[in-house]
């Protein structure tokens, strides 16, 4: 009890950012289930101290995604909140969406442009080039490098010497960075647009193969081809947009939070946040699901119906549970985020985490592409006013 209460006592220091951890520790945010379950496999090992914050062994975090699997059927589901200070004030963008009505052209033009088979190609040439990219490896260390090149070269071939394509600290601790394409608007006062998916992958059974194609090679790819879509429009933007590659998703959602917490220090505006995480897998449903929890509901429905205005077809909602992907980081930081996803949870992709996470007949580059005519108008719709 006295133990308890001191651990409580030193969270509560490291959460004001008075106190630091002792080296090794990580301190866990996930679901009251999840937390329980972690605390019962590893007796001794993980302290409880709220009913959904742990305190873990860093080298037990990897587990996590184990446990979560087997008890709750979903992916990742914590955060890892070991070095997090200021969260939780609210910076909400309190701008209106636009409305929706008819299609504008230019975006049914733009959409038009999309090509599937680019969405396979790429999951293949990306995650063929690494054994995995678990954000703690050698090889975790090189994918964004990979990434920052395939993306530059696109920009330079363009012709567009105003896109930046660069690499942004990730997490301490980890080698591992993320990337950051920024097409610059023409009103650089006024709130951007951020696409994202995460660069990293992960076996849960301990293996250093991950070739992680749904999951998130899938979402990467779905990005690079809404990059090149947009590259093709001449048309510069009113705001920026920017496409992000996250780091080290996997091992808690840590590359996303260190670039939300960032903006929110430093005061950048965001107007609405889309994070595209598997896209490949259609399942039996072949509907786009909506994710509704960690979310913004306004932006949320927006989204479903500019899904409907410009794509159309099946779509469905579901809850993910805690903190499935990155869009829950910037939730966290006060900014408003969507998470359209490939299946409902029920009905997810469970090979994901394995070694058998490749592309062949079980993931449809047509179902992805929806994913990208969503990105691209989402893009270009709420850049463009
Ligand atoms: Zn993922």
């Amino acid at each position: 009890m006295k133990l308890a209460f001191s651990l409580f006592g030193l969270f509560l220091a490291v959460q004001a950012g008075a106190a630091s951890l002792p080296a090794g520790l990580r301190l866990i945010e996930t679901s009251p289930a999840l937390a329980k379950a972690v605390a019962l496999r590893f007796p001794g090992e993980v302290r409880v101290l709220t009913e959904n914050v742990i305190l873990v062994p860093a080298a037990l975090v990897p587990e996590i995604s184990q446990v979560s699997h087997e008890t709750t059927g979903h992916c990742g589901g914590f955060m890892d909140i070991t070095d997090e200070t200021g969260h939780k004030t609210s910076v909400r963008v309190t701008e209106a969406l636009p409305s929706l009505g008819s299609k504008q052209p230019w975006i049914a033009e733009l959409i038009d442009d999309v090509r599937a088979p680019n969405v396979r190609d790429f999951v293949g040439a990306y995650s063929g080039n690494f054994k995995t990219r678990l954000a703690s490896s050698p090889e975790g260390a090189s994918a964004p490098e990979w990434l920052r090149n395939a993306w530059e070269n696109m920009a330079r071939k363009a012709g567009r010497d105003d896109i930046k394509v660069e690499t942004v600290p990730g997490p301490d601790g980890y080698a591992q960075k993320s990337v950051r394409i920024t097409i610059p608007g023409a009103d650089p006062e006024l709130p951007v647009v951020v696409l994202g998916g995460h660069l990293d992958s992960i076996n849960r059974r301990g293996s250093k193969v991950a070739p992680g194609a749904d999951d998130d090679a899938s979402g990467i790819a779905a990005l690079t081809e809404t990059f090149r879509v947009l590259l093709s429009s001449q048309a510069r933007p009113k705001r920026t947009i920017e496409i992000f590659g996250y780091a080290a998703e996997e091992l808690g959602l840590l590359g996303s939070r260190v670039i939300a917490q960032h903006y929110q220090a430093t005061g950048r505006k965001v107007r609405a946040v889309l994070q595209l995480d598997m896209v490949a897998y259609p399942s039996e449903a072949h509907a786009v699901t909506f994710i509704t929890d960690n979310v913004d509901r306004e932006l949320t429905q927006w989204t479903e119906q500019l899904y409907g205005l410009y794509v159309g077809g099946d779509v469905k909602e579901d809850r993910c549970g805690y903190g499935c992907s990155d869009h829950a980081s910037w939730t966290r930081y006060g900014y408003p985020s969507v998470m359209p996803f490939e299946s409902p949870m029920g009905e997810m992709n469970h090979r994901i985490h394995t070694e058998r996470d490749t592309w062949d007949e079980l993931l449809d580059a047509d179902h992805a592409a929806k994913f990208v005519k969503l990105a691209v108008a989402f893009a270009a719709q709420l850049s463009g006013e």
